[in-house]
């Protein structure tokens, strides 16, 4: 039953061709301040398996200090054996054994953030067909405070509703989506940046804006606003937080406590016009947009051809320690040269 429940979007991103998967460009993030967490140089797939690996282990270490044994026993077993369909060279398809859904899991994550892009980027483009609105990533931040993880994510979600009850925000935007991001300083004060894809109506002074953010806060005024050229990557961009709320790895016990208290927070949301274009959203032929993803690896089953390059594809059972060291051996190696010998 899990089987049939994964199929659909367990499509590993890694399968895209490569122009999809192009990071934004660096001048994408105009202000420091906030966006310092996006940095970063572009690493190797079997680094960022590796990375996941780790911190997961991390957060089983600290499910074990807190006596929280039936989520320490879950983390472990997710992901930790997998059935690959790949061709030596490319993979198509990752079907794990066991998934333990817990927000913080960067593989649970990953699915869930690409469920997200799946469920909205369809409604986007049908949205922003046919409507004068330009698509803006706007990052909302706010003071350091002491308070605590919930406080920090309410004081800033309430100020984003009475954000959208202003008439200057009714006149320039038009709706759109909103996740959190959580940060720490190095003082160990929280604070929370709001992500929003927003869809605006017309050209403003963003120190309107900043006034604006000032007045519903009481406190703050810093935030970000870049157009998004591409509504896929621009959604990807915001729904990562869905998926990596924060450092984890700088986590200790007390971290996973207090967010285990976030158990039914929301993180992601849509909001005005859009919202209610999302209710009535009937997705057409037009609409299939994401299932170009999602088609790639449909179906696909050992002796299919690869999507990438039509080679037989073929089912590899992996631990969960050995697929950093697969994407290793297909990163090193020339093309042609990785087959079925593999172990
Ligand atoms: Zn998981
Ligand atoms: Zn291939």
């Amino acid at each position: 039953m899990i089987q049939s429940t994964l199929s659909t979007d367990l499509i590993n991103f890694d399968t895209l061709p490569a122009a999809s998967q192009s990071k934004p460009s660096p001048q994408t993030y105009l202000d420091n301040r906030v966006t310092k967490s996006q940095r970063g140089t572009k690493r190797m797939r079997s680094q960022r398996a590796r990375e996941r690996l780790r911190t997961k282990e991390h957060l089983e270490r600290l499910a074990n200090e807190l006596h929280e044994v039936e989520l320490a026993d879950k983390l472990r077993r997710c992901h930790s054996r997998l059935s690959v369909l790949t061709c030596g060279r490319h993979i198509a398809q990752i079907i794990p054994n066991f998934t333990c859904e817990f927000r913080l899991c960067p593989d649970c994550g990953r699915r869930r953030s690409r469920k997200l892009q799946n469920k909205y980027l369809p409604m986007m483009r049908a949205f922003l067909r046919n409507r004068r609105i330009t698509p803006v990533h706007l990052v909302l931040t706010q003071t350091h405070r002491k308070e605590t993880r919930k406080q920090s994510a309410k004081r800033i979600k309430d100020a984003f509703v009475k954000l959208q009850r202003r008439a200057f925000w009714k006149e320039f935007f038009n709706g759109g989506t909103w996740s959190l991001e959580f940060t720490k300083d190095k003082n160990g004060l929280h604070h929370t940046h709001l992500h929003i894809v927003g869809f605006r109506r017309k050209f403003f002074d963003i120190e309107l804006l900043r006034g604006e953010w000032l007045a519903v806060t009481g406190d703050s005024h810093v935030l970000n606003l870049k157009p998004i050229l591409d509504i896929a990557t621009g959604l990807r961009e915001v729904v990562k937080y869905v998926s990596k709320p924060l450092d984890i790895r700088r986590f200790g016990a007390e971290d996973l406590r207090e967010f285990l208290k976030l158990k039914n927070m929301r993180m992601f949301g849509t909001f005005g016009e859009f919202r209610d274009f999302c209710k009535d959203f009937e997705p057409s032929d037009n609409d299939a947009a994401v299932g170009e993803l999602e088609s790639l690896a449909r179906d696909l089953v050992e002796g299919c051809a690869c999507p990438q390059c039509s080679a037989p594809l073929f089912d590899l059972r992996l631990s969960k320690g050995e697929l950093p060291q697969f994407y290793e051996q297909i990163e090193s190696s020339p093309p042609g040269k990785v087959g079925p010998s593999w172990n």
